[in-house]
C-alpha cells in the first residue's frame, strides 16, 4: 500500500468523510484540528475506522479531533478567529495562547535535560538511573497522530518546546560517562517514521562503540497500529528487518515498545504479518497504552487486548493513566475507575498476560502504580507504589494516600496521618 496522509488541508476530500460526516462535524474537526495535532493515513481510514458507527468508534476518536476535546471557551475563540477577519498572525497568536493554556509540557519534562561537561543535551532525557531517552531529530512525527498526545508541541511546531538531537556521538559520550545506564530508549514522535538508512545512522555508531553497559535498545513506536506496511512492503521493509537482526546478533536486547490502544489495531492481517516478521528477527515486542475515556475505558476491551497481544507473541507491559495535558477532560477517567478496569481485566486473563503493570501515572517524581483502594476500619485509602523513581531508593516503595473518588492524577492526592507532604515531596 502507498502511504497517503490526510491533514486539515485535505481530509475533507476523503470519500469516507464526504459520505459519513455532516458539514457541521467537518467544521468541528477543522476548529479543533487547528489546536490539537491531526493527521491520519489511508490504513487508519480504510482498515481501522468503522465509518458506519462513528460515535462508538475508538480509532475515530483516537485520530480525528472532536469538538468536546476543547473547552467551550477555547472552541469559541478558535471558531471566531477562523470565521472572523483575523490575519494569519492574529490567528496564530490565538492558537498558541490556547496551546500554552493546555499545559504542553507537564510533569517537568524539561527538567531532566542532562549535561555533558557544560554542554546541554536537549535531545536526551535521563530521569531514571538505568534508562536514557533519546529523541532523534528525524523522529519528530508519527504515521498518524493521537488526539490525546502529550508530545504534540513537537508536531505542531511550538518551537521552544521541542526536544530533539541529531548527533549520536554525544549520546555515546554520555553513556561512556554514565556506566549505570543499561537502556537507551529511542522515542519521538515515532522513531519508525525514519528510513532504515536513517535509523542505522543513529544506532550503528552505538553498536560500534561496543559500550559494555549497553544491554537494551528500546524503540517506542505506534507503527504497528498506524502503518504495519513498514515491515511488509515499504521499500526498505526488508532492510529494516535485517537491521533488527543485526542489533540482536550484536548481543543487545532489542525491545519494541509498541503502543496499542484498542483490540481493533490487533485484528488486521497486516498487523499479524508485521508482528510475525519482527519477532522472527529476535526482537521482543512489549505493549503499552494509556487507559482513556472514549477509547478503551472498559475491562473487557483491555482483557481482549491482552489476549490478542499474547496470542500474537507480544508481552503486555504498561497500562498508563492519561496525562494531565491537552484534551485531558475529554479522555480522563478517575484513578479509581482506572484501577477497577485494570483489576477486572487482570482477573479475566491467565498469568501469561499478567505481565502488564498498571494503572501507572508517569508523574514528576516517578512512575506510580495505583495498587488499589483499601478499606481500613471504616476509612478508605489509595494504596500506591513507585515503579520508577527520580530517586532510585523510592522504587518498590508502597504508600498510602487519602481516598478521593474524583482524583484523576497524583496532584489530586493527599498524604494521610495529617502530614502535608508525601515522603517524596520533601526534596523537590
Ligand atoms: C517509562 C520511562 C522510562 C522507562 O522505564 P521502565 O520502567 O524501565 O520501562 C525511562 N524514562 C522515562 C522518562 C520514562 O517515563
Ligand atoms: S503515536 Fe505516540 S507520539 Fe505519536 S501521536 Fe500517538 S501517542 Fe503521540
Amino acid at each position: 500500500m502507498n502511504y497517503n496522509t490526510y491533514t486539515l488541508r485535505n481530509f475533507s476530500d476523503l470519500p469516507q468523510v464526504k459520505s459519513s460526516l455532516s458539514a457541521e462535524k467537518i467544521n468541528e474537526i477543522r476548529v479543533v484540528g487547528n489546536v490539537l495535532p491531526f493527521k491520519v493515513n489511508n490504513y487508519v481510514v480504510e482498515k481501522l475506522i468503522d465509518w458506519s458507527n462513528l460515535s462508538n468508534d475508538s480509532i475515530f476518536h483516537l485520530t480525528f479531533p472532536q469538538k468536546e476535546m476543547l473547552s467551550p471557551k477555547h472552541y469559541r475563540e478558535i471558531d471566531n478567529a477562523l470565521n472572523g477577519s483575523y490575519s494569519k498572525f492574529e490567528l496564530n497568536a490565538v492558537i498558541n495562547k490556547i496551546r500554552y493554556e493546555l499545559n504542553p509540557h507537564p510533569a517537568g519534562q524539561k527538567d531532566n535535560i542532562p549535561l555533558l561537561g557544560s554542554y546541554k543535551l536537549s535531545g536526551i532525557q535521563h530521569k531514571y538511573k538505568e534508562t536514557v531517552l533519546f529523541f532523534p531529530s528525524h523522529s519528530q512525527s508519527c504515521h498518524a497522530y493521537c488526539t490525546f498526545c502529550f508530545r504534540w508541541p513537537q508536531f505542531v511546531g511550538v518551537n521552544d518546546l521541542r526536544f530533539a538531537m541529531n548527533d549520536t556521538s554525544l549520546l555515546i559520550n554520555y553513556l561512556k560517562e554514565h556506566p549505570e545506564v543499561t537502556d537507551v530508549l529511542f522515542t519521538g514522535g515515532d522513531p519508525l517514521v525514519m528510513s532504515a538508512k536513517k535509523l542505522k545512522e543513529y544506532i550503528d555508531p552505538l553498536l560500534d562503540a561496543d559500550l559494555p553497559n549497553l544491554q537494551n535498545i528500546r524503540i517506542g513506536t505506534k507503527v504497528l497500529s498506524y502503518w504495519p506496511y513498514r515491515f511488509i512492503n515499504d521499500e526498505d521493509a526488508d532492510d529494516l528487518l535485517r537491521f533488527f537482526e543485526k542489533i540482536v546478533n550484536s548481543g543487545v536486547h532489542l525491545a519494541f515498545m509498541a503502543h496499542f490502544s484498542h483490540p481493533k489495531e490487533l485484528k488486521t492481517t497486516e498487523v499479524e504479518t508485521a508482528i510475525k516478521r519482527i519477532l522472527r528477527t529476535g526482537a521482543v515486542i512489549r505493549t503499552q497504552s494509556p487507559v482513556m475515556n472514549h477509547i478503551n475505558n472498559s475491562a473487557d476491551i483491555w482483557a481482549e487486548m491482552l489476549r490478542l497481544q499474547v496470542n500474537l507473541g507480544c508481552i503486555p507491559y504498561y497500562m498508563f493513566v492519561a496525562r494531565n495535558t491537552g484534551a485531558q477532560d475529554y479522555f480522563a477517567i478517575t484513578l479509581e475507575q482506572a484501577w477497577k478496569i485494570f483489576r477486572d481485566a487482570y482477573k479475566q486473563v491467565s498469568g501469561i498476560s499478567r505481565t502488564i503493570r498498571g494503572p501507572v501515572m508517569s508523574a514528576y517524581p516517578g512512575k506510580i502504580q495505583i495498587l488499589g483502594v483499601n478499606e481500613i476500619g471504616s476509612k478508605k485509602y489509595f494504596n500506591l507504589r513507585f515503579i520508577q523513581g527520580s530517586n532510585p531508593d523510592w522504587v518498590g516503595k508502597p504508600f498510602f494516600a487519602k481516598y478521593n473518588p474524583d482524583a484523576i492524577w497524583l496532584t489530586d492526592l493527599e498524604p494521610i496521618d495529617g502530614k502535608d507532604k508525601f515522603f517524596f515531596e520533601r526534596n523537590i
